[in-house]
């Protein structure tokens, strides 16, 4: 079958290499003038070092075929993310572990002690948290929203944790050890030439070809027997219900000699300190050596029409709109929506892969009729 994929990112590329490997013609463009999507990265021309071009890419899954996978198309290396937090005049570890619990509050602490000690701290009227805010006090008490996560979110999200749910919150963890890992998961790492690189890789097969700098025009669709589409949901109709909102990133690059901050990512969690955190690339590649150094200081805002869409809101009024445009997304045949900005989650690479092997190899045993999914 001839086959279109609007989107070269990871979505776009392991549906194609899957479809390619089972005797699929697939066409991937990508409106961008590199593959990749948001976790591109490229050597700065300056400095040699690896920039992580839309913002840090760590690689954390438990997904054990998924981890396999991304080691078939790269090397990955060690990488474990350590970061940073400057806050109220001092620099803590995230997420909140003990160290950064008995640095806070000038304690000697031990496990059990913190727990305690926090629980004592925490608002236990709040039964069933809803929102970020409620989840903040339930979870951590006061002290530590107020420093680490109540600016920080409004710096982020552009409203108040009271309007955000308490689900973004429960993305990070707290703990009672020394463990400052800011993932969870058994397989973590970076590839070592960089997620450019890994997705050249996957698009390398005979029966895929790429176009990039290249929109999505109507007609190419008439060309295909089957479209996969990772460009955002709304866009594909035309925004015509109305606009799922985004948060967009502004990234403000400097470039300096030696070690900036000494860590890759540095958050800061003051509100009048108006970017949200600094990420100093050559930190993620360890293994590498360069005497100059880039930074990003990154600046998070609402999304105008034109502007790159990062991060889905998914408050009350875009929920209601989502919903019709799942409507109609399922009322198109022939178009498989897939990806962070085709079905409007926030997914993290690992999901993204996975959900892309499984929605290919459905096609795949399904012999192309998706009707039924
Ligand atoms: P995308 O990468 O967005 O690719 C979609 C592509 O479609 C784009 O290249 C776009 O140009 C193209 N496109 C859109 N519309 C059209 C059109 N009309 N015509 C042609 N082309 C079009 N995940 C992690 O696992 N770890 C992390 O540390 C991590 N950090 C992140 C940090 C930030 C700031 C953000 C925003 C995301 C982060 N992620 C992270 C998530 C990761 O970026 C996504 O999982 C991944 O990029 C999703 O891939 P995708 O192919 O679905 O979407
Ligand atoms: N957050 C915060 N302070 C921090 C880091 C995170 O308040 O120093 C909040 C913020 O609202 C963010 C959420 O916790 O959106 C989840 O953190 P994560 O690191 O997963 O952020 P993301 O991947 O969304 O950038």
């Amino acid at each position: 079958m001839k086959i279109l994929l609007v989107g070269a990112g990871l979505s776009g590329a392991v549906i194609g290499r899957h479809l390619a490997e089972a005797g699929h013609d697939c066409r991937i463009i990508d409106a961008r003038p590199h593959i990749a999507g948001n976790c591109h990265t490229e050597r700065d021309a300056e400095t040699g070092v690896m920039l992580h071009v839309y913002g840090p890419h760590i690689f954390h899954t438990d997904d054990e075929g998924v981890w396999d996978y991304v080691n078939r198309f790269a090397r990955f290396l060690p990488y474990q993310n350590r970061v940073k937090t400057t806050a109220q005049g001092r620099v803590h570890s995230l997420p909140i572990n003990l160290l950064t619990i008995n640095q806070f509050f000038g304690t000697t602490l031990r496990p059990d002690e913190a727990r305690a000690f926090i629980e004592s701290k925490a608002d236990t009227s709040i039964t069933d948290p809803q929102t970020f805010e409620e989840q903040a006090l339930r979870f951590v008490g006061p002290e530590l929203y107020e420093a680490f996560f109540k600016g920080y979110t409004e710096k982020q999200w552009g409203c108040s944790p009271t309007e955000l749910p308490a689900s973004i919150l429960k993305r990070l963890p707290v703990r009672f050890n020394y463990d400052d890992n800011y993932f969870f998961h058994r397989f973590q790492g970076m590839p070592q030439d960089g997620y450019s690189a890994m997705v050249a890789a996957i698009l390398d097969h005979s029966c895929i070809t790429v176009e990039l700098n290249t929109e999505y025009r109507p007609e190419m669709a008439a060309e295909a027997d089957h479209v996969f589409w990772s460009g955002p949901l709304d866009g594909y109709f035309d925004y015509r219900l109305g606009r799922l909102g985004y948060r967009t990133l502004d990234f403000e690059r400097f470039s300096d000699k030696g070690d900036y901050q000494g860590c890759a990512v540095m958050n800061y969690g003051d509100r009048d300190v108006p970017y949200t955190r600094i990420t100093e690339h050559k930190h993620f590649s360890p293994w590498e050596s360069h005497e100059g150094t880039v930074c990003y200081r990154e600046y998070s805002r609402a999304a105008e029409p034109g502007d790159t869409p990062y991060y889905p809101i998914r408050l009350v009024e875009e929920k209601a709109l989502l919903e019709q445009y799942i409507d109609l997304a399922h009322a198109t045949p022939g178009v498989t929506f897939v990806g962070r900005l085709g079905t409007y989650r926030y997914l993290d690479m690992d999901v993204t892969i996975r959900e892309a092997l499984d929605t290919a190899t459905r096609f795949v045993a399904a012999d192309g009729d998706m009707s039924a999914f």
